[in-house]
């Protein structure tokens, strides 16, 4: 089997961009950032404090989660719901990155990405996949771009869903997730030594797909 690691902060196009070229590649796109997003919506919608670590912690023995495909997207259930259409807000990306900074959630999340390298080739997004959950990866990219020009991107993005957001705002919290993300102490977001940098900032979204198919060839030799 063959897995390839998309590591890289909040914004860097890391979803649209690993989605494309795993349809390329005929590999299976798992983007495991839905399943943090799934535990910080759960936690939330069930009257958890998501600030409090065992408040969070308390409900894991309580929870399934399931990655099924429909239609080749990926949806995550949650003790049979399928939440998939709920974790796209900006309050479940603030709870997603507070219950990630959690250990134990780390821990109960592990098992379920490895099961699906082990069954079929994959193109993984996340921030320690490369690190932690698939270190014996046979590519593993680390795909990042600056804060302003992901803000830039986000932004955009949320206006055309017809948002009313700030740019100042999505900025400043872009930088504190990075800050989060790269500073806890489990797992932070940093490039596993053998990762190879994509730099998104200059590229479109085609560009980027291209770039990461031209890695994971050079890398496996096709
Ligand atoms: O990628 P996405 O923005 O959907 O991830 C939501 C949050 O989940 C991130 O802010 C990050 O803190 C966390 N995450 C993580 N490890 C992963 C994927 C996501 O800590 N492998």
């Amino acid at each position: 089997m063959i897995s390839v690691a998309i590591d890289g902060p909040a914004g860097a196009g890391k979803s649209t961009i690993a989605k494309t070229a795993s349809k390329k590649l005929g590999y299976i796109y798992i983007d495991t950032g839905a399943l943090y997003r799934s535990i910080g919506y759960f936690v939330v919608s069930n009257g958890g404090d998501i600030d409090n670590a065992e408040s969070v912690v308390s409900f894991l023995p309580n929870i399934s989660a399931e990655i099924k495909f429909i239609d080749e997207a990926q949806h995550v259930f949650i003790n049979g719901e399928d939440v998939s259409d709920k974790i796209r807000t900006e309050e479940i990306s603030r709870a997603a990155s507070k219950v990630s900074a959690i250990p134990k959630v780390r821990e109960f999340l592990l098992e379920l990405q490895r099961g699906f390298a082990k069954k079929y080739n994959v193109v993984m997004d996340g921030r320690d996949i490369g690190t932690v959950v698939l270190p014996n990866a046979q590519v593993k990219i680390f795909l990042t771009a600056s804060a302003e020009e992901r803000a830039k991107r986000r932004y955009k993005e949320q206006i055309e869903r017809g948002l009313d957001v700030s740019f100042d705002e999505i900025l400043a919290d872009i930088k504190e997730r990075d800050y989060r993300d790269e500073n806890r102490e489990i797992a932070p977001l940093k490039p596993a030594e053998d990762s190879i940098l994509v730099d998104t900032s200059n590229l479109n979204i085609e560009q980027s797909v291209q770039a990461v198919i031209d890695t994971v060839k050079s890398k496996i030799g096709e």
